[in-house]
């Protein structure tokens, strides 16, 4: 019997494991452990487990059409894992398990403790890195040393897919007529614990059905302009498959197949050579992941920056949290992230900037708020994003460099369009004051006043880099 281990990869199309399981000919199995004390440990947003347990209610179906029985186990965390899988491939007289690779510190503790136990059964453990379009240990620098420079990285990554980039190949034929979705009452049980507003799971659509559908629609309409509305969030321009591609419900061969496919038409080329940027991106943050696992250990990626003293102020952490900060833009963008479950890039580089460096507060306070909120919470992009925000990490904004919360708003919201969609209380106000309600306090008295004043802010993040830096280097002068 061969088993498929589904973890973050919830789709049967373009899904290398299942298609290698089904090929061996025998009867295949799937499995899928449901961790909640993880989630809670891992601060996993009650919308994104909803999305996932809603897209495995689909996955049971599509198995079961393909001959394959999903079984679902309820184990706590990762540390359980082991010894249930263990006592599952005994019980169903599995000798080979197929499953897709993944990279965070934990996964890859959880899967080497698995690796260890299966080979005491005798049973075959198959990784696959299906989750990324290049695998994380395949680039190395000219002194064999991981990229930590996106541009270099992007150069090789391009390289490299022109060379090996294959389709995903169709599924081969099952052995079986029709499965059964033995975990189903399990799911239902769990979807039922959870306790999400309906306000919020009403904006997403589950399961890998919806995401290729949603993939297509981007190609056909929005992907030709992707480079030049990509920044506006006002506008609908983005793919907003991220939720898709980190729960795999969608694989991201199949996005980088499609935006190939449209660059054979001239007029789409130029977007989808933008969009595949992303996609590198995507893999960049993930290779990072792979290869430093202090990053998943709530370490900076620059040891320098550990020295930082930031301030401890809960009243502007809740302030930032709750959208009230009194610069539009960042209180719009926070309003967004609570009410639907997701930010646009642009906003989630500048609330992540904001927080960490107009407010002075530890980026680690703002990564777990957004995993606590977003439905693509992705340990690798979310820590990529904020510590490239906060210039703590690989390839990060020079420290230097801080955003200005009005100027960004002037030119990614010119209209404030929305802005005055999530700040009801600046709607009155004309395109100029809308991004500094301050200057026409009559006309917008329910809004806060700034909680700090933007002039200044880059002068205290020198003095406090600077001050890191010489920390840190007496503490290895001390050393050496
Ligand atoms: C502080 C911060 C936190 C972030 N947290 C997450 C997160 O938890 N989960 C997440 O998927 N992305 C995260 N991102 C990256 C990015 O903001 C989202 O992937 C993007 O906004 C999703 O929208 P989209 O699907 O419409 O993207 P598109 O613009 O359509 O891009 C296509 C895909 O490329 C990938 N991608 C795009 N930008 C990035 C990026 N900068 N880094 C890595 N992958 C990228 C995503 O998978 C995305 O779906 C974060 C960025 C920042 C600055």
């Amino acid at each position: 019997m061969n088993l498929v281990w589904y973890r973050n990869d919830l789709r049967v199309h373009a899904h290398r494991p299942l298609a290698q399981a089904l090929a061996q000919g025998e009867p295949v199995l799937a499995l899928y452990c449901l961790c909640p004390a993880q989630w809670d440990e891992h601060g996993v947003a009650p919308l994104r487990r909803w999305y996932v347990l809603e897209s495995l209610r689909e996955l049971g179906a599509s198995l079961a059409s393909l001959g394959v029985d999903l079984h679902v186990l309820e184990v706590g965390d990762f540390a359980a894992v082991p010894d249930a899988l263990a006592s599952f491939v005994q019980a169903h007289g599995v000798h080979r398990i197929y499953c897709s690779r993944e990279y965070p510190l934990n996964e890859l503790e959880r899967d080497r403790a698995v690796a260890a136990h299966m080979e005491a059964l005798g049973v075959s453990l198959h990784g696959s890195d299906d989750s990324v379009l290049v695998p994380p240990r395949t680039l190395n620098t000219g002194k064999g040393t991981p990229y930590t420079v996106f541009s270099a990285y992007k150069r090789r990554w391009d390289a490299w897919l022109d060379d090996h980039f294959s389709a995903p190949a169709a599924l081969p034929a099952p052995a079986k007529k029709s499965g059964h979705f033995v975990g189903k009452p399990l799911v239902e049980r769990a979807l039922k614990a959870l306790s999400v507003a309906p306000s919020l799971t009403a904006k997403w659509q589950s399961g890998e059905k919806a995401a290729l559908k949603q993939l297509d629609h981007f190609v056909q309409t929005r992907l030709a302009d992707y480079r030049r509305y990509r920044d506006f969030p006002a506008l609908d321009a983005t793919s907003s498959l991220s939720v898709a591609l980190s729960a795999g419900t969608l694989s991201p061969a199949s996005c980088y197949r499609a935006a190939r496919e449209a660059m054979a038409d001239a007029g789409q080329r130029d977007g989808a050579a933008c969009w595949i940027g992303e996609l590198a991106w995507r893999d960049f943050y993930r290779q990072i992941m792979a290869r430093f696992p202090r990053i998943s250990q709530g370490r900076a990626f620059r040891p320098e920056t550990e020295w930082l003293q930031w301030d401890d102020d809960d009243e502007r952490f809740a302030a930032w949290c709750e959208g009230r900060t009194g610069y539009p833009l960042v209180d719009a963008a926070m309003r967004q992230l609570v009410a639907t479950g997701w930010m646009h890039n642009r906003l989630r580089m500048v609330t992540a900037m904001f927080l960490s460096k107009h407010l002075w507060l530890d980026w680690r306070r703002g990564e777990a708020f957004f995993m606590q909120h977003l439905i693509d919470g992705d340990f690798a992009a979310n820590n990529g994003g904020w510590q490239w925000s906060a210039s703590t990490g690989t390839d990060a904004v020079p420290y230097f460099r801080v955003f200005n919360p009005v100027r960004q708003s002037q030119r990614f919201d010119p209209q404030g369009r929305f802005i005055a969609h999530w700040v009801p209380a600046l709607r009155e106000l004309d395109d100029k004051s809308i991004h500094e309600p301050w200057k026409q306090p009559l006309l917008a008295p329910d809004y806060p006043p700034p909680v700090v004043e933007h002039q200044g802010v880059r002068e205290r993040v020198t003095r406090e880099f600077k001050a890191a830096k010489a920390l840190h280097d007496q503490q290895e002068n001390t050393q050496a």
